[in-house]
């Protein structure tokens, strides 16, 4: 009887903390609602102002409804071109945003083992895939395929290893529906918002901005509401990580580097010990130039 006296009132006092739910949320921008071309994607496209509008709005529908799940702790990762793209005093105080580049672990930049959850809001599929609006991984011009231990990734399937490298879930996605179904190919039935069908590379049929984001509102909740249902994604390590490039030049360089083998014209291949050093590896690459100032 003591024991059990004992057993209930530790379980009252637990039950009386407020319970921790550390949220990130990686925005990318070519998923979100009525993105269809670079009219949308960048500076000085004559569409740009207002979707940023929109990419905010749908970001935003994701704080709220991680909210409503009771989230203690938001971050929010502009993860899309040049990283300064969401409207930050649109957001609630208490959020944080991580804004620009280069930053470690690309757009999970700020993840660690703190956090409970990742939510991915606007993501596209994977230079590898046949379908997609604006489909590449991390650079268009530049990649033409990344894989792990073999298994082609997209920016999706990629960030959520980072995640689970730290022991985090991703719960939810939104974004087109290549994307969802290529990411939960690898990661798993995420929660998720499809805001537009695929008709083409520049084509699709898409919800309106707002009934996107009351959708992403309704769906990020439920998701967090159901947090135990979702595992993370881990692929232990060694890592073989291998890169194709849309030039020869990259692959050829690379390849005085010891460790790097060059595999065929465009691809090289590199052993990491983990998701962290590929990632390192890949966030090299990308941001590296000797030009670089300041
Ligand atoms: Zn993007």
């Amino acid at each position: 009887m003591r024991t059990l006296l004992l057993i209930l009132s530790a379980a009252a006092v637990l039950s009386a903390q407020p319970r921790k739910l550390k949220v990130l949320i990686s925005v990318d921008m070519e998923g979100i609602a009525g993105v269809v071309s670079g009219d949308q994607l960048g500076p000085g496209n004559f569409e740009y102002e207002r979707f940023r509008q929109f990419m905010t709005q749908e970001a935003v529908a994701a704080v709220n409804g991680a909210r409503a799940a009771g989230a203690t702790e938001i971050v929010v990762g502009d993860s899309h071109g040049n990283g300064e793209n969401l409207l930050i005093e649109k957001f609630p105080p208490d959020v944080k945003l991580i804004r620009s580049w280069p930053r470690r672990l690309g757009m999970m930049g700020g993840i660690d083992a703190t956090f409970d959850a990742v939510v991915f809001i606007g993501y596209h599929s994977s230079t590898s895939n046949l379908t997609g609006v604006r489909a590449h991984t991390f650079s268009s011009a530049r990649l033409t395929g990344v894989s792990v231990n073999g298994v082609t990734q997209s920016e999706g399937s990629w960030n959520a290893a980072i995640a689970g490298h730290f022991n985090v879930p991703v719960v939810f996605i939104s974004g087109d529906d290549a994307a969802i179904a290529e990411v939960r190919a690898l990661v798993g039935p995420l929660e998720s918002v499809e805001t537009k069908k695929a008709l083409g590379f520049h084509s699709a049929i898409s919800l309106t901005p707002d009934a996107a984001a009351e959708l992403i509102r309704t769906k990020t909740a439920s998701a967090l509401g159901r947090l135990k249902s979702f595992r993370p994604l881990q692929i232990g390590g060694p890592i073989t990580l291998e890169i194709a490039f849309k030039h020869y030049r990259v692959a050829e360089v690379l390849a005085y580097l010891r460790g790097v083998d060059r595999f065929s014209p465009h691809a090289i291949r590199y052993q990491c010990r983990d998701m962290l050093e590929a990632s390192d590896f890949l966030q090299f690459l990308t941001h590296f130039s000797l030009n670089l100032e300041p």
